[in-house]
Formats: C-alpha cells, structure tokens, sequence
C-alpha cells in the first residue's frame, strides 16, 4: 500500500436512484414530484436577472428564510436553510451529534443516515422495526447521543401518530431529537407545533417531493433559535455561501403560491389511493403509506423479478437488494397517465406469469 493511502477517508457513499436519459420512459424511482414547479417559479426564472449571477448569493439566505418563516408562523431566527435536505441533515450530524453514546435510527429508513454516522465517525445503532415496519417509540427510551426518524417513514410510507412522535421527543431531553419530515405534506400532521415545547427537537423539511423542486436542492430544519444559530455556525465554518442565487430567488416563489402548492398535493395523494386499490386488485400488499410512494410486494412473484421486467418495459421504481426490503418495490407516485402505464403492464405480465 502506497503510504499515503493509509490517510484517505474510506466511506461507502450512498446510492441514489438512478437518472435514466431519455423522453418515453415512466420514472418512478425518485419520489420526485410528477407535475413542475409553481407558475410563478417558472416566470421568475424566465425573467431572472443574468448579470446577478456574478455576484455571490447572499449569504443568510434571508429572502428564503423569511418567506419559510411567515408561511410557518415562525420567527427568522428559527429558520436554516441548505442545499436540499440532504445538506441540511448532513450539518445536523455534524451540529449536534457529538456525543460518544451511540445515536438511534430505524434500522429500515433512509439508508443515508448511516452513510453520515460513518462518514462523521458517529457511533449508532438502529432499533429494529416491529414486523409490521412500525416504529417502536420504547426502543427510543434508553441513553443516547441523540435521534433522527423520518415522519413518514421511508421506504415504507409508514407515518407515526404525533403523540408517540412527542413521546420519543419528551423521553430524551438530553439530547436533540431530528424528524425527517420530507414527506410530510402528502399525509400526516406535522412535528413543527412541537418546537414551542421541546427546545431538543429539529424538523426538516425540503422542497424537492412536495415543492416539485428536486433540481434545485433546497432543503430547511425549523427549531428553537439556539439550535438555528448552532447550524449556521457550522455551516459558516465549512462553506459561508451554500446556496446559490436562483434557488434563493425561485425557492421563494414557490413558497408564495400556496394554492397551487395545495392543488398537486391533492392530485398526487387522490393517485396514490387510487393507485392502492390498483395494486391491491393485483395482488400486492403493502404498509399504508402516507407519502408520495408505496412500498409494495406481490403476493406470488419475486420483487427482483418484476423490477426487471419493469425495467425493459422503461418504467423505472426502486429496488433495494437488502433483507427485509428485498420482497418489496418502492413505487414513486406519478401522473395518472404514468400510472396507468405502470398497472397496464402490470396486468398483463402478472397474468401470463400466473
Ligand atoms: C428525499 C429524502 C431526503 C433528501 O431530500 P433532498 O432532496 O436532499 O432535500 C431526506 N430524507 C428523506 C427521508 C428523503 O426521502
């Protein structure tokens, strides 16, 4: 081994989804948000001052943080900002998981945190979830150098109800307790009313699912003000300028139409129970997901065997080759029409598989 090697940080990064290339494919691997971005986005984007971008973004990223702030009912200074939520989480780790007491996270959920503990030399260990795939808010009752979940959970859809969420929150006031809610706003209420109380809680939330904004990275945790300014010092000692002009500008807009934002939401979710009655018909069971996929697994044939055959046919969901996950597919939910692309398939290639 050449001496210098015995320095490199080793890591096993994170897999994303695929980005498949091309216009006739159904992709519905992301959880990406089927429908574009708010209107106003788009005419803020078109009528974008060029010239600006030689200049640095600002640096508080203060147009951004006041509008999140308004739209929930908060104060600036309980507001940060990242590039996608990704970053955000990331900084947290790197904020308030300092302790030598192992951190805790679901054993199955977003395969990411791991990725970080280790990265971030985190000790932690993940409570197993109940055959079910729920959350047992008593293996979060023991010492510990903190907490993260996400709320609904992923790749289940699977949401905690708000009182065993704030169980896990009160039972640890020691430490800073995360919930990853990028799923939110397709089901479920909302961890947010809780910073008043718990001044250890940090909710999450990013425009890439529910905002139709995955290209931009934008992301954002919500918390009492001295866990903000605990972030942004980190962020300021690690890169003072993480986000960049137009995801500033257009993140804004996003946020100010509200109506639209509400009118997709309704949209996706109407697909998605429609979409669980279709896979039920076909043989699928699954968790009931609040989210913006459903993870499911046939009754008769194999998960890897359907990915496959999907994926010849263009339409793009997740597999993940782990135990326990492996019997199951996670489905992003798309437009209608891609739906009924996806169940058309289905239907035939079950049937001569029977
Ligand atoms: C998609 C996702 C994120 C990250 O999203 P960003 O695009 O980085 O904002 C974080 N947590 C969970 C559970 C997710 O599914």
């Amino acid at each position: 081994m050449i001496a210098w090697e015995a320095n490199i940080r080793r890591v096993v990064p994170y897999v994303p989804g695929d980005q498949p290339k091309g216009d006739r494919l159904v992709k519905l691997n992301t959880n990406e948000n089927p429908y574009p971005p708010a209107p106003g986005v788009r005419k803020a984007l078109l009528e974008m001052d060029y010239d600006r971008l030689r200049k640095y973004p600002d640096p508080i990223a203060s147009d951004l943080v006041d509008v999140l702030a308004e739209y929930y009912g908060l104060g600036s200074d309980q507001v940060f900002v990242g590039v996608g939520s990704d970053d955000v989480i990331a900084m947290s780790f790197l904020t308030f998981f300092n302790s030598a007491k192992p951190i805790l996270f679901p054993d199955v959920s977003y395969s990411f945190y791991k990725v970080w503990a280790d990265l971030f030399r985190i000790p932690f260990e993940t409570p197993a979830l109940d055959a079910a795939f729920r959350i047992c808010p008593e293996d979060y009752f023991k010492e510990n150098g903190g907490i993260i979940f996400p709320n609904p959970n992923a790749p289940t859809g699977l949401y905690l109800p708000l009182d065993q969420v704030e169980a896990i929150i009160r039972r640890n006031p020691d430490v800073i307790v995360i919930v990853d809610e990028a799923y939110i706003d397709f089901g479920g209420t909302s961890a947010l009313k809780l910073i008043e109380t718990y001044d250890n809680l940090l909710v999450v939330q990013t425009f890439s699912k529910s905002r139709s904004m995955a290209g931009l990275r934008i992301g954002f945790a919500m918390g009492n003000p001295q866990l903000i300014k605990a972030l942004n010092d980190v962020k300021y000692s690690y890169n003072s300028y993480t986000m960049n002009m137009p995801s500033l500008v257009l993140g804004k807009e996003a946020v100010k139409d509200d109506t639209y934002f509400k009118e997709t939401l309704k949209k996706i979710i109407d697909t998605r129970e429609r979409s669980k009655k279709r896979l039920r018909e076909l043989g699928f069971t699954f968790p009931d997901s609040m989210s913006n996929f459903i993870f499911a697994s046939h009754k008769t044939v194999p998960a890897a065997e359907i990915f496959e055959a999907l994926r010849k046919e263009q339409i793009y969901v997740r597999y993940f080759k782990q135990p326990r996950l492996d019997d199951s597919l996670r489905i992003s939910i798309g437009t209608e029409e891609e739906m009924n692309v996806l169940f058309g398939f289905l239907e035939h290639y079950l049937a001569e598989r029977a």
